[in-house]
C-alpha cells in the first residue's frame, strides 16, 4: 500500500510501505481520517539528515476494524467497529502504561503512530488492539481525527487549569490546537481572550466564541489581559503557540492565585522565580497530550455538550495531495487539515 513518509527538509512522499497484516495481539484498521497536527510540522522541517528509516506519518488516526490479528479477543473487538487510537504503544504493565500514559513509559522504547511506527497517513493502520478508543456514533471520523491528538490536547490542559464558567482564560496561540482551546473553554462556560499574531486567526477565533481578541503583534499582551480583567489578569493561562515569548507573558498574565498550562514552548521561561511566581502564588505545569481514559472522556464531553469539532478543519485532502497539504501547514495561512480516505 501507499502511505505518506516525511522525507526530512520539507519533502513529503508518497511511497510504498508493505500491505499490513496483524501480528499477535493486533488489528488492521481501515483508515478514514488522519488528521495533519503540529508534531507532524515538527517532523516535516527536520533536516534529511535526522531521518532514519522512513514511517508513516499522522498521529491522528481514526477509522473502522477491517482484520483481528491472533489473540485479539473477538468478542471484544468486532470487524467495523469504529475506533480512534491512543497513539502510543509503551510496555503494558509499569504504572504509566497501566494508568494510560503509555506515552510516560519509562521501561522501554514507546511506539509514536506516525511518528517512529507507521502511523495514518495511508489506507491501513496496525496497531495493537489495547490503543483503540470506540468512537461514539455521534461523532464523525473527523472529528475522532482531532480528538486523537490536537483538540484532545486542548480538552485535557484544559481540565487540568480546571476550567469553568468562574473564570477568563487566555489563550495564546489559536491555530488548531489554541482554537480548539477557545471552541472547548466556551464549552466549559469561561470567558476566553484570545491571541494571536493572525488577524485571520483571531477572527476564527471570534467566530468560536471569544469575547476579547489581542494581536501581541501589535500590542503589549500582558497589558491587554490586565486591562480586560480589572486589572487582575486570566484566571487561567493557556500557552500553545510556542513562540518564544508567550510562555514568559503567560506567567505574567496570570492573576494572582491564578494557573497557567504550557502545551508547546520553544527557548527558556524568563520568569523571576520570586516576583513572577512566588510572591503572586502562580502555578505553572506543562501539559503532554491525555491519558487513555483522557481521550474517552473527551470523546464523550463532545458527544454530550455537542461541541462542532469539525468546525475546526478548513482543509479535507486526498492521500496524492501529501505535498500540497503539507506545504499550505507549513505556510501556516490554513487551518487545520485532515486526509480523508
Ligand atoms: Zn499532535
Ligand atoms: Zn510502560
Amino acid at each position: 500500500m501507499q502511505g505518506i513518509a516525511f522525507l526530512g527538509d520539507r519533502n513529503v512522499e508518497l511511497r510504498s510501505f508493505p500491505d499490513p497484516a496483524p501480528g499477535i495481539g493486533e488489528v488492521v484498521l481501515q483508515m478514514k481520517a488522519s488528521g495533519i497536527c503540529g508534531t507532524d510540522l515538527m517532523l516535516y522541517r527536520r533536516p534529511a539528515s535526522a531521518v532514519g528509516a522512513p514511517v508513516i506519518g499522522g498521529h491522528e488516526p481514526c477509522g473502522v476494524v477491517a482484520a483481528l490479528g491472533p489473540g485479539v479477543d473477538a468478542t471484544r473487538v468486532r470487524i467495523g467497529d469504529r475506533v480512534m487510537v491512543h497513539h502510543y504503544f509503551g510496555c503494558t504493565v509499569c504504572e504509566h502504561c497501566r494508568s494510560g500514559w503509555a506515552q510516560l513509559c519509562q521501561s522501554t522504547p514507546v511506539a509514536v503512530y506516525g511518528n517512529n511506527a507507521n502511523g495514518g497517513h495511508a489506507p491501513y493502520l496496525v496497531v495493537p488492539a489495547a490503543t483503540l478508543i470506540a468512537l461514539p456514533d455521534e461523532l464523525s471520523f473527523e472529528t475522532g481525527a482531532a480528538i486523537s491528538c490536537g483538540s484532545g490536547t486542548a480538552y485535557a490542559a484544559l481540565r487540568r487549569l480546571n476550567v469553568s464558567g468562574h473564570d477568563t482564560v487566555a489563550i495564546f496561540g489559536q491555530g488548531p490546537v489554541g482554537l480548539a482551546g477557545t471552541q472547548f473553554a466556551k464549552a466549559f462556560g469561561a470567558r476566553v481572550i484570545a491571541l494571536d499574531v493572525s488577524p485571520v486567526r483571531l477572527a476564527r477565533a471570534a467566530e468560536f466564541g471569544a469575547d476579547v481578541s489581542i494581536d501581541p503583534s501589535s500590542a503589549d499582551a500582558v497589558a491587554e489581559i490586565m486591562a480586560a480583567t480589572g486589572g487582575r489578569g486570566a484566571d487561567a493561562v493557556l500557552e500553545t503557540s510556542g513562540a518564544t515569548s508567550a510562555a514568559t507573558a503567560a506567567v505574567r498574565a496570570a492573576r494572582i492565585w491564578g494557573s497557567v498550562c504550557l502545551v508547546s514552548g520553544q527557548g527558556p521561561l524568563d520568569v523571576n522565580i520570586l516576583a513572577d511566581l512566588v510572591f503572586r502564588q502562580i502555578t505553572v505545569f506543562g501539559s503532554w497530550t491525555f491519558s487513555a481514559a483522557g481521550q474517552m472522556e473527551c470523546a464523550r464531553f463532545v458527544v454530550e455538550r455537542a461541541v462542532d469539532v469539525d468546525r475546526i478543519f478548513t482543509h479535507r485532502w486526498a492521500l496524492s495531495a501529501a505535498s500540497e497539504a503539507y506545504r499550505l501547514t507549513d505556510s501556516q495561512a490554513a487551518g487545520k487539515g485532515v486526509f480523508l480516505m
